[in-house]
């Protein structure tokens, strides 16, 4: 089927998941769905009908009144792709997803009663091309390319953040009073250093102006270190890398190494005095291996130094909601529960299995019905990640 006759097909908006969907289907060797098998799949933010699992209405309840007493977080989310706003350059990637729906994302997070989530810019947005092989760099970056980028989508995010439903994510303290009120605090997060370039004092500026966490590496092949789904160059960090992870734990920024090669994630915390994030993956299985999972070693290793992995509703060997409590399952048994969070990647997601935050209670009732304690729970849901944001606090 032809591009044109399938985006006639489906709304522009989930064309991000379709796309990627094809592609990293492809990748794998399976066989991609048609366009309205996908539509039905992806939806349009419906709330999710079929988990795959018995959930009874007092379980349902138990996930809302959960919201109700402990603060929870994602520790990865692009909220309406608000990334795409005000953009500077059209590729064909853009394109295909179309707009920014930030409005309806804000509402979504209001009726989930998310207390928390990392709004990520995408540092490489401009260079992504959907290939056979999924999401690939197209280029290496110009001088201050990445930097003019990420100062479009940063000037967005606080634009975003002004939304009344919303509140800032600058500490714990504040995710917590966001809990109490019933909002969702904004905690800002770049995926990419690449804004960075050999430039430490861009770091500082990033803190200044509310960023928390930067994800090092995601699709450009670049200065920092290797990614997991481009042949190593590398061999892990490299020396400017080194600089990088320094000066991101004397500032307080949280290193998330999601997309990070092993090798990488090692010369990180070799050299890391903070424990570090992966906000979103799963473990790799002995029946499903794609190079965005990680092998048990790899998240004990991130575990072993007090670190949080973000467990991600992606549809990588996941085709319900009930595939994707598996996968927190799994990681809990490899790392233990207190290594364990929650990353959604919510609204640019592979082929999602939680398409919208007002089923986010759903997660919490399902590990309750699954036999977790509440305490339990609420360290995955929020707990672990607020214990290394609360590392990152500097005398
Ligand atoms: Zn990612
Ligand atoms: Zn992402």
């Amino acid at each position: 089927m032809s591009r044109q006759t399938h985006l006639s097909r489906v709304t522009r908006r989930e064309t991000l998941g379709c796309l990627t969907a094809a592609a990293a289907a492809a990748a794998l060797g399976i066989r991609t769905v048609g366009a309205q098998g996908m539509k039905a799949a992806m939806g349009d933010a419906d709330r999710l009908t079929d988990l795959g699992m018995e959930l009874n209405a007092h379980q349902r309840s138990a996930g809302v009144a959960f919201l109700e007493r402990h603060a929870t977080v994602d520790t990865h989310s692009h909220p309406g792709r608000f990334f795409l706003k005000q953009l500077a350059y059209e590729t064909p990637t853009t394109r295909a997803l179309g707009a920014a729906f930030e409005e309806r994302a804000v509402a979504d997070l209001h009726a989930g009663n998310v207390s928390a989530a990392l709004f990520s810019a995408v540092a490489d947005m401009r260079l992504l091309d959907m290939t056979a092989q999924g999401l690939r760099a197209s280029r290496i970056f110009a001088p201050g390319e990445a930097y003019a980028d990420y100062r479009r989508q940063l000037t967005e995010l606080k634009a975003l953040a002004a939304n009344p439903a919303l509140t800032k994510g600058l500490s714990p303290a504040d995710v917590e009073a966001a809990h109490r009120r019933h909002k969702t605090a904004a905690v800002f997060a770049v995926e990419g250093g690449d804004f960075i370039e050999e430039r430490l004092d861009r770091i500082h500026e990033a803190f200044s102006e509310g960023v928390r966490a930067v994800t090092l590496v995601h699709y450009h092949v670049k200065q920092i270190g290797d990614i997991q789904t481009e042949a190593p160059v590398h061999n892990g960090l490299t020396a400017l890398g080194k600089s990088i992870v320094t000066e991101m734990n004397d500032i307080g920024i949280i290193i998330d190494l999601a997309h990070a090669t092993y090798a990488l994630t090692k010369d990180v915390l070799d050299i890391s005095t903070k424990p570090v994030l992966i906000s979103h993956t799963n473990l790799a299985t002995p029946t499903l291996n794609h190079p965005r999972l990680i092998s048990s070693e790899h998240a004990k290793l991130v575990a072993g130094t007090g670190g949080v992995i973000g467990s991600w509703p992606s549809g990588f060997g996941q085709t319900t909601f009930a595939d994707y409590i598996d996968s927190i399952q799994r990681l809990i048994d490899a790392v233990g529960i207190d290594h364990v969070a929650i990353g959604t990647d919510m609204d640019a997601n592979f082929k999602p299995v939680l398409r919208s935050y007002r089923d986010w209670s759903l997660i919490p009732a399902a590990l309750l019905a699954r036999g977790l304690k509440d305490q339990e729970v609420a360290k995955v849901l929020g707990g672990n990640f607020l214990r290394v944001f609360k590392a990152m606090r500097t005398a």
